[in-house]
């Protein structure tokens, strides 16, 4: 099967051409376009470009496209990409306004350009289907509860893909099965001992998500991209009391104080350097005090999410880093692991300094809890739920 994933971003718009079948897939061809005005024309390109590279003798080839949407009004899942979908994101635009519209214009193009191909949607969502009323609602009233307001989760293509994968590094092919099957079935019983893992995806946008056999049961992230950890320039969870206080004080709009808890907030808003935290590494070496805050805060964020995860997991068996910052920041990771050998949890120096952007065990032999680096890739996983939703 020839799956295309599309990647849309407010002006851009990649695409990787992916072959699948029962033992997985491959990426044959990728492309991309930015500063995109017109998405109907890129579109186009890209397929004439794939034709006239000889990678496909006809777009007609193309069996399905998938979507990685971010967040759908009412509608969450892997589901076929129709009138529903583009309704879902548009209904939630304002909440995902660089995301949702690129998203809604790209399905219709592609309706038009490849009509015999599939179009699916995998919601950023998806993967929170199944977490407890309990852990999703904030203490609100009704009426905003009414319009949408909960929690909802994001990254959740690539907490699934740390679910499978870390099932099968701890030789529990049972549950790494019921991930597989878990858009197609629902959350299955494990006949074993529970499998827990704690999945940390930390990139320029960071979250923390709690897995029980496979299924999320909680995450760090909100109603929106703008919660949970600091993000790169995003400013994660902010008490609401401070929006009001905020715009009172400093005599700005709701515009500008969204504008500035969107863009000027998160690592960059606190060390004021940069929002890549490789440049946030360096400043911080050289003494800069605001970048080690911004450096300790995330860490901080990041071992208390950990924290209220072992804890309602009832203990943990594999914590997990992946994403920019998870695979390549080997003093983070260190931090992030340090003093808790109380709960199980021992990192191996030298494992950890070792590994970069590749997969590895960097736990100590001793350590009760498995430390995992798993590389993202979430153009591979979009590609193969949409194999599996097709066949
Ligand atoms: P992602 O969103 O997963 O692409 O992650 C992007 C982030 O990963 C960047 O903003 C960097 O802060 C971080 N990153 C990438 N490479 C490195 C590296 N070699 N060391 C530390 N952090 C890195």
């Amino acid at each position: 099967m020839l799956v295309l994933v599309a990647n849309l971003g407010s002006t851009s718009f990649k695409y990787r051409l992916f072959r699948m079948d029962e033992n997985g897939g491959n990426d044959i061809a990728k492309g991309g376009y930015e500063r995109v005005t017109d998405y109907a024309a890129v579109i186009e390109d890209a397929l004439a470009t794939l034709q006239r590279d000889g990678i496909i003798g006809s777009p007609d080839e193309i069996d399905a496209v998938g979507f990685k949407t971010v967040l759908g009004k009412d509608l969450s899942g892997c589901v076929i990409a129709d009138q529903k979908v583009i309704d879902a994101l548009e209904g939630f635009t304002a909440v995902a306004p660089a995301h949702n519209p690129p998203y809604a214009a790209g399905i219709r193009q592609f309706e038009k350009s490849l009509p015999k191909a599939r179009l699916v949607a995998l919601f950023e969502t998806a993967f929170y289907q199944w977490i407890s009323a309990a852990s999703a609602h904030y203490a609100i009233p009704r009426a905003w509860r009414d319009i949408g307001i909960r929690r909802y989760g994001f990254h959740g293509a690539s907490h699934k893909f740390i679910a499978e994968r870390s099932a099968e590094l701890c030789d529990r092919t049972d549950v790494a099965e019921i991930v597989r099957r878990l858009y197609l079935d629902g959350p299955q019983p494990v006949s074993g001992s529970a499998l827990r893992v704690i999945s940390c995806h930390l990139g320029g946008s960071s979250s923390v998500t709690g897995i029980l056999n496979g299924v999320a049961i909680g995450t760090s992230m909100g109603f929106s991209p703008q919660s949970g950890l600091p993000q790169n320039n995003r400013v994660g969870d902010l008490d609401s009391g401070a929006l009001p206080y905020a715009m009172r004080t400093l005599g700005i709009s709701l515009d500008e104080a969204e504008r500035q808890l969107t863009k000027e907030s998160g690592l960059l808003g606190l060390s004021g350097v940069s929002n890549d935290i490789r440049d946030i590494n360096a400043a911080a070496a050289q003494g800069n005090a605001d970048a080690q805050l911004a450096i300790d805060a995330l860490v901080h964020s990041i071992r208390h999410w950990i924290g209220a995860f072992n804890f309602e997991l009832g203990g943990l068996d594999a914590l997990v880093f992946t994403a920019g910052i998870g695979e390549n920041g080997s003093d983070l990771r260190a931090a992030v692991c340090k003093n808790l050998e109380g709960f199980g949890i021992l990192l191996d120096p030298d494992k950890n300094s070792a590994c970069r952007a590749s997969e590895a065990m960097i736990s100590d032999d001793d350590s009760l809890v498995k430390i995992m680096v798993i590389p993202a890739n979430e153009e591979l996983v979009l590609a193969r739920e949409v194999f599996r939703k097709l066949s």
